[in-house]
């Protein structure tokens, strides 16, 4: 059922209300659909790869909450969990038996993290590994690269993606020149301007910072050698490596891009889907990195809901959902079949396009590519996407409001609903 002709009215009235309530009428900026243009629409529910929205439209779901749903909306598993522990309360601010459980898992899954500390969002969990990182080396300098998003810390917004490029903001009024004059940042993919960095603040940088994939300034994976060549130079300056799998955790693969590409940094941060559609971020590393947070060591980090019960148990569920035999084949095989599916359809269609998939993250940017860096990502056509967003919408597929954010399947996605979106696509793109 191609739905071209949605009605939005309800939509409309409720988000005409939130402009006057909160800034922008949302809670976070890129929901507000500001680099597409159009309306956004309002949510009413979530069921496995669907939403539906305040009208009653249904839309096959790339968005995932932004990652966190990779076994899809709402599964019926987690849900059962969370009724069973929202018995017993909702907040302890105190130890659990449910945060062994999940800090084991975390554990056992990710190869670099030997101890970890719980938080409430990824933004948070980079924040504490900032101040990790500095306190370890003793070093106040780090080097993160153009495009990479780690939350919206002071020191990260610089060069920022996600919703920062998306808005085409440099920077941040309200970030003090001090706290981001210790951010170096180089291109993604570029080793040279790395190495450049270290031998220009020599005995300075206390390490380097990145989102292994790319997801916050559209999907861009990482050349090969670029991941090795980062631990070798981190290692000859004696400086951490630090793997930001806030969105890449338990979704490039159950261990992550450090799993997958076979490269372990120091610490790491994760978020999203560990907290199975809950607040929650983490980050964790060397033993003896992580024996410094308070308060077994001196770097203070606290958190009054941390290892929240309720986040523990959706975090624990999925990750044992994402446990069973062939779910990483699974989410590879049919995001693939979208990946290069758009990627055929836009060549068909006779536009500029590229773009590419590693398991359950993708992302097409209309340009011809290739696209290695943040720079290259922005020379895609963002008018064509924006067009060809809203195409999609008003026939009920639901894709990130940004040319500059990567796509998410899940597990609840059939082969049936790649097949729909392509069909979409084909229409849309015929017409664009
Ligand atoms: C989403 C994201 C963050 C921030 O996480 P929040 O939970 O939104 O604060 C940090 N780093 C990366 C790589 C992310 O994708």
């Amino acid at each position: 059922m191609v739905n071209t002709t949605i009605k939005t009215t309800k939509s409309q009235e409720v988000f005409a209300a939130a402009q006057n309530l909160m800034p922008g009428g949302v809670s976070s900026p890129v929901r507000a659909f500001k680099s597409v243009g159009g309306q956004p629409i309002v949510f009413d529910r979530v069921k496995g790869a669907y939403i539906w929205d305040v009208d009653g439209n249904q839309y096959i779901d790339y968005v995932g909450t932004w990652g966190p749903a990779i076994c899809g909306h709402a599964h019926p598993e987690v849900i059962a969990a969370l009724h069973e522990a929202l018995e017993k309360g909702t907040s302890f601010g105190a130890p659990s038996a449910l945060e062994n459980v999940l800090a084991e898992m975390v554990i056992d899954a990710v190869p670099s993290i030997e101890m970890v500390r719980f938080v409430n969002s990824g933004t948070e969990a980079c924040m504490g590994v900032l101040r990790l990182m500095r306190a370890f080396t003793n070093r106040d300098k780090i080097i993160k690269f153009e495009g990479c998003y780690h939350g919206h810390a002071d020191t990260f917004l610089v060069k920022a993606g996600s919703g920062v490029a998306t808005l085409g903001l440099p920077d941040s009024p309200g970030v003090p020149k001090a706290a981001t004059s210790t951010t170096l940042t180089a291109p993604f993919n570029d080793l040279e301007s790395v190495k450049a960095l270290f031998e220009e603040n020599r005995d300075e940088i206390a390490g380097v910072i990145l989102e292994p994939v790319v997801g916050n300034a559209g999907f861009i994976a990482p050349d090969a050698g670029f991941l090795e060549g980062l631990r070798e130079l981190t290692h000859e300056y004696g400086a951490l490596l630090v793997f930001d799998e806030v969105m890449t955790g338990f979704r490039i693969a159950y261990g992550g891009a450090q799993e997958k590409f076979g490269v372990t940094p120091d610490l790491t941060t994760l978020g999203k889907v560990i907290g199975g559609g809950l607040p929650v971020g983490a980050y964790g590393g060397r033993r003896d990195i992580m024996s410094m947070v308070a308060p077994a060591g001196p770097v203070y980090q606290a958190g009054t809901l941390s290892g929240n019960p309720l986040a523990m148990t959706a975090g624990i569920k999925t990750l044992e959902l994402l446990q069973k035999p062939g779910t990483y084949d699974y989410l590879e095989r049919i995001t693939k079949k979208l990946a290069d599916g758009l990627l055929q359809i836009a060549k068909e269609t006779g536009h500029a396009a590229c773009g590419g998939q590693i398991s359950a993250m993708f992302g097409l940017f209309f340009t011809s590519g290739p696209v290695h860096n943040y720079e290259d990502a922005k020379k895609s056509d963002t008018a064509k996407f924006g067009r060809f967003h809203r195409g999609m919408l008003e026939r009920g597929v639901y894709l990130a409001p940004s040319q500059f954010e990567a796509g998410f399947t899940s597990f609840a996605h059939t082969e049936e609903d790649i097949d729909q979106t392509l069909a979409v696509a084909r229409d849309v793109m015929s017409s664009l």
